[in-house]
């Protein structure tokens, strides 16, 4: 099977995205191991269902700008399908399909009844002035309307977007179909009818995985030291709850810059410097108590964990045989890259991959949707119980699937989830 997908390439819309390839070449691996039909992985290359639009909105200086919006459905097979809305400069159609068909295997291995999705606006959320980031987004909810339905496909948060983006989804989705709709998006602001410890959810799942890699190797986490890339949400709830288990956070990277302590970075410090309101970027770089370091060093900087947390395809060819780390915690999708990943393979670092390390936030995704199905509320200790719960089983299946077939992480996460899609595929059957 080739990991180019079904169709001819130069009408192919996806394969100009390197991330959308290397999504297909995983499946491919994973297709030769597992001796998975080849009809079944054919249909698994492509989306069932994908949605450019234009979204026209008025600028605060009285333009109208128009920017190019997304949104890929992988599939529809295990129930609704979910994922994220980004905000990022070059978002494109590829890399969106690339980032559903994670969503698909995350959901497989969570064991949750829901298919894979994503969507994106090509935009720097960090450019945006006044009211343009919401009436873009309430735009493009307005566009992608007909594609959208609490039993049909559910966004959340993901780069460049956060709670008050998904209160705007919720809002203009409620006032077309004319009654409030909170199942229509995940992490909301709780007082929508949002879910306690959402916001937290992937950064505390990331930990729960590295814990347990830990106690697998026989590492103490106060003689741990962690370097984490990206300080928004993932990265910096991954470096407060790294703390709190003690390990140590002596590098931290964002978009403009590094910073490195080794006696160790004090993360609520570096939070409220980030969060200053003369801070207006949010960043990291020019705080007092650590050094400025170059970019290109915070991957290799020697830790115990290195968790990447900012985008993907960080991890390459160029940099994965400098790694100095003992475990890798994939915070963000899809950081490595294969040909990286089988330099890893060649070294004793220990790799929970994306689709399961950052697979906290869907988890409790998953929970709000049901609350809100339900009407009812749990409180944070049930929903952080669950959590953990669901988190440290799937590290378990996981780990015993890699065991039993002699995989590697990755290669054992992923053929849990194509497994499961593709036996549901199968028990469904063709239409017509
Ligand atoms: P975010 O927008 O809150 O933060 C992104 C961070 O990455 C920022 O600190 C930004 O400065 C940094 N960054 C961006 N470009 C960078 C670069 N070139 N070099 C270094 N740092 C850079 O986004 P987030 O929600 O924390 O998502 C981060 C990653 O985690 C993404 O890959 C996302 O898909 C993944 N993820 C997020 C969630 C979630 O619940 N938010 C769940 C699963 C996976």
């Amino acid at each position: 099977m080739s990991a180019m997908p079904p169709g001819n390439p130069a009408s192919n819309p996806f394969v100009s995205s390197p991330t959308y390839l290397m999504a297909c070449q995983q499946l491919r691996n994973v297709a030769r191991e597992i001796n998975l039909d080849a009809g079944v992985a054919e249909r698994l290359m492509l989306p069932k269902r994908s949605l450019i639009v234009s979204v026209p909105v008025r600028m605060e200086d009285g333009r109208t700008e128009v920017f190019v919006g997304y949104r890929v459905q992988h599939s529809l097979t295990s129930g609704a399908s979910k994922g994220g809305l980004r905000y990022a400069k070059n978002v494109d159609l590829g890399e969106v399909a690339a980032l559903a068909m994670w969503m698909s295997w995350k959901c497989a291995i969570m064991n949750l009844p829901f298919g894979g999705a994503k969507g994106g606006i090509a935009v720097d959320p960090a450019e945006l002035k006044g009211g343009e980031k919401e009436r873009l987004t309430r735009r493009f909810t307005d566009e992608i309307q007909n594609i959208i339905g609490p039993r049909v496909d559910v966004m959340a948060p993901d780069m460049g977007t956060d709670e008050q983006t998904m209160a705007w989804i919720y809002d203009t989705y409620s006032m077309k179909v004319g009654y409030a709709c909170p199942e229509i998006v995940t992490g909301k602001p709780v007082e929508l009818g949002g879910c306690v410890g959402r916001k937290e959810a992937t950064g505390r799942g990331v930990v729960y995985c590295i814990s347990e890699a830990f106690a697998e190797l026989g590492i103490s986490p106060e003689s741990a030291t962690a370097v984490v890339q990206g300080f928004g949400n993932v990265g910096s709830v991954t470096c407060e709850e790294l703390v709190k288990i003690g390990v140590k956070v002596i590098a931290v990277g964002d978009r403009y810059g590094s910073i490195r302590n080794d006696r160790g970075i004090d993360i609520a410090k570096l939070i409220a410097y980030v969060s200053r309101k003369e801070n207006e970027k949010k960043t990291i770089v020019g705080y007092p108590e650590a050094e400025a370091i170059a970019d290109a060093e915070l991957l290799t900087t020697p830790c115990t964990v290195l968790v990447p947390a900012a985008m993907e395809r960080v991890i390459t060819v160029e940099n994965a045989a400098k790694l100095r780390c003992r475990v890798l915690a994939e915070g963000a999708n899809g950081p490595t890259d294969p040909e990286a990943d089988a330099i890893l393979a060649g070294t004793d670092i220990f790799v929970i991959p994306d689709i399961l390390c950052n697979a906290g936030g869907v988890t409790v995704s998953y929970f709000e949707w049901v609350q809100d199905l339900a009407q009812f509320m749990w409180d944070e200790e049930e929903v952080n119980l669950q959590l953990k719960k669901q988190m440290l089983r799937a590290f378990k299946r996981v780990r015993d699937e890699a065991k039993a077939r002699k995989f590697g992480n990755r290669l054992a996460a992923l053929s849990l989830g194509v497994q499961k899609v593709s036996r549901e595929k199968a028990r469904r059957g063709l239409y017509p």
